[in-house]
């Protein structure tokens, strides 16, 4: 038996509900080999950020009982146990410096995984999940064909609007899907979040098609790699479309900003997703309106910088209307934790 965390918890969770389709479990070597060095499955579906159980010294079990808060949760049928390779970070972040905050995470992980089935012990740990079978059904009902994903782990500004916008222009329904798992330092609460969304769908989004619901699984700041992670989530939700702007799961500047819009070229003919790839929109003074380099070539303009935003709200000022609906700030002001 091993106790696990909530992380481990929140894994289990979403390989049962099929938000980690087609995984069935955690990643044996073969496949955990093949998605490093390949971004596979060993079965050649396309797979991007390793999902693995981490432990700290060889056992010779058939399975593993998992715990959580002192009760059995799910077991583990072991299929394998194995060590990753010294590169295997470099190939995952495209990085190894130890400020990247998802290198810095996986460098505290076990030295050896498990792979194998993942049975449940307990069903009710799936109580109130993000479910594909809801999510999917709740499309239906709805009678929408083309459903349009937005990732995101900050409080929406004029530029995710625009986003918004465009690609329901695109599709029939948004899926708004922020993502609340473990985030880095100086990152936006959940609770900032979801007051942030609920207060821009109350006075701007009333009656639009548009679905909201929390992700929970950490942010890895893979850059191009978690892009993709986060395409194939929003597939196995329903969505028929996902959107990709600028520096998606980015941090720093680790990635250039349309890489993980390349690696999704690339890959889209074997992605089961029609990714939508939108230029970043910024505030152009002369058109007087969010715009982007596709339709507007004026010099004259303001960037809508999270990092700006981030830093006015901090020191508790409302940004420009330009950068960010004043009712959606005054809603994220009134908050005692705005950020991580
Ligand atoms: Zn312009």
């Amino acid at each position: 038996m091993i106790d696990i965390d909530e992380e481990t918890l929140q894994d289990i969770i979403n390989i049962k509900t099929g938000l980690f389709f087609p995984l069935d479990g955690f990643m044996d070597s073969k496949d955990y080999r093949s998605v490093v060095d390949s971004m596979k499955l060993s079965t050649g579906e396309v797979w991007t950020i390793p999902i693995t159980f981490d432990i700290d010294e060889l056992i010779d079990d058939e399975e593993i009982i998992l715990y959580f808060n002192h009760k059995e949760v799910a077991k583990i049928e072991v299929e394998d146990i194995y060590k990753t390779k010294d590169d295997d970070i470099e190939k995952i972040f495209g990085t190894t410096d130890t400020n990247h905050p998802g290198v810095q995470k996986e460098l505290k992980r076990k030295k050896y995984r498990v792979g194998g089935k993942i049975s449940l012990l307990d069903d009710t740990i799936l109580q109130g999940a993000l479910d594909p079978k809801k999510t999917k059904e709740y499309f239906r009902t709805k009678g929408w064909n083309t459903i349009a994903g937005f990732q995101t782990r900050n409080a929406p500004h004029k530029a995710h609007e625009y986003l918004h916008r465009l690609a329901l222009e695109f599709c029939d329904a948004l899926f708004i899907n922020p993502l609340v798992g473990w985030k880095k330092k100086g990152d936006f609460t959940q609770e900032a979040v979801e007051v942030g969304y609920k207060k821009i769908n109350e006075v701007y989004y009333n009656n639009l098609n548009i679905y909201f619901e929390t992700l929970k699984t950490p942010m890895r700041y893979a850059g191009p790699k978690e892009a993709i992670f986060h395409a194939i989530i929003r597939k196995n939700l329903g969505c028929t479309h996902f959107i990709i702007g600028r520096d998606h799961a980015g941090v720093g500047d680790y990635y250039g900003v349309y890489e993980a819009q390349e690696l999704a070229k690339k890959l889209q003919d074997d992605l089961d997703i029609k990714i939508l790839l939108f230029k970043e929109p910024y505030y152009c003074r002369v058109c007087e309106q969010i715009v982007s380099k596709n339709c507007c070539s004026h010099k004259d303009i303001d960037k809508i910088s999270g990092t700006k935003i981030r830093k006015m709200l901090m020191s508790n000022q409302i940004p420009p209307k330009e950068f960010m609906r004043r009712e959606v700030a005054q809603e994220v002001l009134k908050l005692k934790n705005i950020f991580i």
